[in-house]
């Protein structure tokens, strides 16, 4: 028996967990410090209504025998793929219900689609962003390569970034908007990545987990928008943002029929790998997702992301008037550069030391991201307004 040699080239993610020891011994040493926290990415306000009322409605559908459910659709069940495909038919575009698959997050989906992937591929992935992408291909060993957002690229870097170092790309990994920087890509950077994927015979893996944060119309929420992303993307998105489901789990990959590699179908593939490794999402949540996504549930959705937004606009707002650089407006999060020249940890520890607030250092999601900061806008206005005052004090 040999175990996984790859899992020895993860680094620890200290992260969270220095986060997390930092703040307690803030806490433990100024017993009064009532410490706010704008460094967690996941959601706080309270399901829409229309979700809570098809779960329970899904409830008593288990408690008789005519409508009690065992084992569903590998797949997901009809009517949650098609609550998908009509939720995408608004963002213009068009899908098949049976390009569709349903999982239990995109966590999930980012890691798992990478069975469907040879071993040596080489990979592509942004820096900064959501490190997930970073360690599922370290366990399966696969060549990484880093392509540099910063402030000159608007934090998105583009193709150039990869001729650039001379590599043959073979799975190119996305994000937009980005966890952590918001920067999100238009029409035209987004075509300008599918033809360079298309010619170099690439796929990419685009995370749209934080679409519903785009608030600028002319901004693509899927790269389907783009034509010719159907022979090389995949695209994998959640209900954890927009309907707040990161604690009831349910997400979503769109694999098009006509990506066909080498004849090769990879929905045909993924489908393969779902049947044989996961038995499908609950049906009480796929309910939920589904009344999520209707016009009713998604205008509740919509009330819970403007929440946030509006949190985001006042952060933004108190940084604009301090002079600190930053970036907003797609996304629930608050991209800035450091004051002061301050590291992202020095900045970190001068936060929680004189404003008792705890954010996230950006060198935590990749070398491009030291000297800048993360302000998550999940949270109440009125901590966020509190410590938007505590930020102009200490400023
Ligand atoms: N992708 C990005 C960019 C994220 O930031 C997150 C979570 O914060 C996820 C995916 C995971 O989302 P899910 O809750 O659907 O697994």
């Amino acid at each position: 028996m040999k175990l996984n040699q790859n899992y020895a080239n993860l680094k620890d993610s200290y992260l969270f967990s220095t986060i997390a020891k930092k703040a307690a011994a803030h806490i433990e040493a100024n017993s009064n410090a009532e410490v706010i926290r704008l460094g967690i990415g996941d959601v706080t306000r309270p399901l829409p209504a229309a979700a809570i009322e098809a779960m329970q409605g899904a409830v008593t559908d288990m408690s008789q025998a005519a409508t009690f459910k065992g084992y569903g659709p590998e797949q997901g069940y009809p009517f949650l793929r098609e609550a998908i495909r009509d939720y995408y038919a608004t963002k213009g575009v068009t899908l098949d219900a049976n390009e569709i698959f349903v999982g239990d997050g995109a966590k999930s989906d980012i890691g798992n689609i990478l069975d469907i992937f040879a071993k040596d591929n080489n990979v592509i992935i942004p820096d900064p962003v959501y490190p997930a992408y970073l360690d599922a291909n370290v366990m399966d060993g696969r060549p990484i390569y880093y392509i540099q957002g910063n402030e000159e690229n608007g934090f998105l870097p583009m193709p150039g970034a990869i001729e650039a170092q001379n590599i043959k790309p073979h799975i190119i990994y996305m994000c937009s908007p980005n966890n952590p920087t918001g920067a999100t890509y238009n029409k035209e950077q987004l075509k300008a990545w599918v033809d360079y994927a298309l010619a170099n015979k690439a796929v990419i893996l685009f995370d749209a987990a934080y679409e519903c944060f785009i608030t600028n119309d002319s901004l693509p929420t899927s790269i389907f928008e783009i034509e010719g992303a159907t022979k090389c993307a995949i695209e994998i998105c959640s209900l954890s943002k927009v309907a707040g489901f990161t604690g009831v789990r349910c997400g979503y990959t769109i694999i098009s029929k006509e990506l066909v590699v080498d004849g090769t179908s990879l929905a045909a593939m993924w489908l393969r790998r779902q049947t044989t490794k996961f038995n499908g999402v609950s049906y009480i949540v796929q309910k939920g997702a589904a009344a999520a996504l209707s016009p009713e549930g998604l205008k509740q959705c919509r009330e819970n992301v403007e929440y946030y937004l509006e949190n985001a606009k006042l952060i933004s707002k108190t940084l604009t008037e301090l002079g600190i650089w930053h970036t907003s407006g797609n996304a629930p999060y608050i991209w800035l550069k450091c004051p002061q020249g301050l590291s992202s940890w020095e900045f970190f520890d001068k936060l929680l030391a004189e404003a008792n607030i705890v954010g996230t250092p950006g060198a935590g999601f990749g070398s491009c991201g030291e000297g800048f900061f993360r302000l998550s806008a999940f949270n109440t206005r009125e901590n966020v307004e509190k410590a938007m005052e505590r930020i102009r004090k200490v400023f």
